[in-house]
This record gives C-alpha cells, sequence and structure tokens, in this order.
C-alpha cells in the first residue's frame, strides 16, 4: 500500500524531460542557465585539492555556520546564536521535509496557501496529519479571514512562501499584522516561512519573518544558497529556529543525512566574504524587464511579478486547451517549456496560466521570446 497515493512524478519532472525530448528551450523547472561566479568555481578548485573531504559536525561546519548568523545580523538587524538556532541543509527541501517531520503529529492539520510550492504536503502526509489547502485571493495576496476561518485548535503550522514560487508575489506589513493577530489566538500555532527568494524582489523590499519580533519565538525559517548563488544543484541552503524548536529539528536531520556534503560548505563559507546578496534583486529585476519587454507584442498577458524568478502569464487569447494540456503542445509544436500553473493547486485548478522562469541568459530569454510572439 502506497504511503503517498495521490503523489506523481513532480511537474518540474515531466516538462524538464519533455523539454529536452523535444530539444525546446526550457523555461519551466526554476534553475539559471548562465555561468556561476568564477570566484566560487575558482574557490572549488582550490578547495578540491585541500583537506575538505570528511564529515562536517552534524549541524554545519562551524565557520560557515558563524557567516550565515553574520549574513542574518546585517541583512535583518536579527542575531541568532549559530549554535543553537542554525542548521545547514540539503537545500531548502530538507529544512522543509525535516522541520515538518519534527514539529507536526498525527492528526495536526496544517495551512497550505494554494497556489503552493509541491514539496510541503507530501511530509505533513507522512507525519498522518492533515493539510488544509486554502486559496490565496485572485491577486494572490493571502485572505486572512478565510485562513483564520481554517484554523483551530488543531492547526500545528502554517507554511507561508514569500517571495511566492510561482506567483511572484510577496508579502506586506498589512500581511504580517493579520497573521499576528491569528497567531495571538493560537498559541501552539508554528510557521513555516519558506524564503529561498528572500534575496529577490524588485520594487518593494522583500519582508522577512527574521524582522518579526511576534514570529522569533514560533518561526522555522528556511533558505537556499541554490537561489541566491545560482547552484541549484549543489542543494545546500539552511534552516534557523529557536533553541527548543530547533533541537526537534536536529533530532531528525542526524538521522536524515547527518551532515550536508563538506565541499560545498567549505566553499559557500569562503564565498559569503566576497559575495553581495544585495546585488541580487537588481540582477533578476533586469532579466524580469528585459523577458517582460521582449513579450509585450505576444498574446501573453503578463502578470505582476514582484520577486522570484518566475514569470506568471495568461494565454486565455490563445488557446481553450487546460494549461496541462497548453504546455504539453507548447513545447511539442513551438519548442518552449513552461509549467501549468493549476499543478499548484490542490484541486488542479485551471485558470489558463503558466509560469515562465526567467533565470536564463539573454540569448536564451530572446530565443524563446521570439516563439513565444510567433504564436
Ligand atoms: N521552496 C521554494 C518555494 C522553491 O521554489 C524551491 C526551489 N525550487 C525550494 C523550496 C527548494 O529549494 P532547494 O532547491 O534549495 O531544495
Ligand atoms: N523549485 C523549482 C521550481 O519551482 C523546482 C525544483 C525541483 O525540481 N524540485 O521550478
Amino acid at each position: 500500500m502506497s504511503k503517498l497515493p495521490n503523489v506523481t512524478t513532480s511537474i518540474f519532472t515531466v516538462m524538464s524531460k519533455m523539454a529536452v525530448e523535444y530539444n525546446a528551450i526550457n523555461l519551466s523547472q526554476g534553475f539559471p542557465n548562465f555561468p556561476v561566479d568564477e570566484r566560487l568555481t575558482d574557490i572549488v578548485a582550490r578547495l578540491a585539492k585541500e583537506n575538505v573531504h570528511q564529515y562536517t559536525p552534524m549541524a554545519g561546519y562551524p565557520p560557515l555556520m558563524n557567516k550565515i548568523a553574520k549574513l542574518i545580523q546585517e541583512s535583518y538587524s536579527r542575531t541568532i546564536n549559530p549554535d543553537l538556532e542554525l542548521l545547514v541543509t540539503a537545500g531548502a527541501t530538507q529544512g522543509i521535509f525535516t522541520t515538518i517531520l519534527a514539529l507536526v503529529k498525527e492528526n495536526d492539520e496544517v495551512i497550505i496557501l494554494d497556489p503552493s510550492y509541491d514539496s510541503y504536503e507530501s511530509p505533513v502526509l507522512l507525519c498522518k496529519a492533515k493539510p488544509v489547502r486554502v486559496a490565496l485571493n485572485d491577486d494572490y495576496t493571502p485572505n486572512w479571514e478565510t485562513i483564520e476561518k481554517a484554523c483551530s485548535e488543531k492547526s500545528r503550522m502554517i507554511i507561508i512562501n514569500n517571495p511566492h514560487n510561482p506567483t511572484g508575489k510577496i508579502l506586506n506589513e498589512t500581511d504580517f499584522l493579520q497573521l499576528e493577530k491569528i497567531l495571538s489566538k493560537y498559541p501552539d500555532l508554528l510557521v513555516l516561512s519558506d524564503e529561498v527568494y528572500e534575496y529577490i524582489t524588485f520594487e518593494e523590499k522583500h519582508i522577512s519573518a527574521h524582522t518579526k519580533n511576534f514570529l522569533l519565538d514560533r518561526c522555522i525559517m528556511v533558505s537556499s544558497f541554490g537561489k541566491s548563488f545560482h547552484i541549484t544543484g549543489w542543494k545546500i541552503g539552511y534552516t534557523i529556529a529557536p533553541e527548543y524548536l530547533m533541537k526537534e529539528i536536529k533530532k531528525v536531520h542526524q538521522f536524515l543525512v547527518f551532515s550536508v556534503n563538506s565541499i560545498s560548505q567549505f566553499a559557500i563559507s569562503e564565498y559569503l566574504d566576497v559575495v553581495d546578496v544585495n546585488l541580487l534583486g537588481k540582477f533578476y529585476q533586469e532579466k524580469r524587464d528585459y523577458f517582460q519587454k521582449l513579450l509585450q507584442n505576444s498574446r501573453f498577458e503578463l502578470k505582476p511579478c514582484e520577486g522570484t524568478y518566475f514569470q506568471v502569464a495568461s494565454y486565455a487569447s490563445i488557446s481553450d486547451e487546460d494549461d496541462v494540456t497548453f504546455c504539453k503542445n507548447l513545447i511539442i509544436n513551438h519548442g518552449v517549456a513552461a509549467i501549468p500553473i493549476s499543478t499548484f493547486y490542490s484541486d488542479h485548478k485551471d485558470q489558463k496560466l503558466i509560469r515562465f522562469c526567467f533565470a536564463k541568459d539573454d540569448f536564451t530569454l530572446e530565443s524563446a521570446a521570439k516563439k513565444l510572439c510567433d504564436i
């Protein structure tokens, strides 16, 4: 008997595989296709010949942990204790999975906001807990009234993703006030804040859970170096939680992976001395603007994009097909791969929307846009 009967192959795998099969330009799965910063690859090349190949301590390589703490201090003026509140993880995915496994119990409820990234629900189900999917408003702002209605004494966790994949929406101060109001009524309710795109916001500044005092003793924050340093394949990130929660998270982590691969920890530790994460927003804003300009004469209607490297587009004036069929035909007939937004909803709500990843070099964006403008 399957423990996850409704789980099928992830849409990211399906679309990337089809893109390869049909030799299409892959704007589906989110990953950059431009070269990684040479300062980072030089560090790796040098380190490979040094003594960096054995286990690091379970929670992370201490110099890296100190530098992450410094990054949090510089970015959000929050002081964390790296020994007690920080864990280096094999990507944000492992941070999310480990956190849920450690903190959610059978029959607990976990609130997930739709559309939502695909790695939240399965760990909840594996805990024999109940995912409670609550739809965002049509403009992708959270509907705090329905969220509050979904909360009860059974609610153990609410998962927020800010900036938001797939919609590119970010939370504002009012959202945090509403969240605070709900949390004040449910003292055992935790917040899992997925902030993997924390440095990729555009006109508006990212508001991190780290900056909210009411969250500090009940929020688990996950981030990913994959997004911040254009190295999604390295699968390295970190999780920050108050000591009493981190103690439990570490118990699971030590049996899930024990420690994260050493060379990437050593390399990122050094790279953090020279890289400036504050340049990332401008870098991707230019890509977003360029991609939007290239598509301005297409028949796609582009939705607002406040952060992340994803652009949502409506194809309603092009086709009546459901979004999964549209994406498959887009690959087969037009040579461009995208992600159907319905796959981010528990009820697969089809709104004729698809997601393009614009973390690509100019040539790729231009070639894709040319094909998209011909439709
Ligand atoms: N959360 C969100 C919202 C993401 O988009 C991703 C990456 N696609 C992850 C988590 C997972 O990050 P990682 O690759 O570091 O595991
Ligand atoms: N986070 C990536 C995306 O949204 C996909 C990562 C994966 O394939 N699991 O495209």
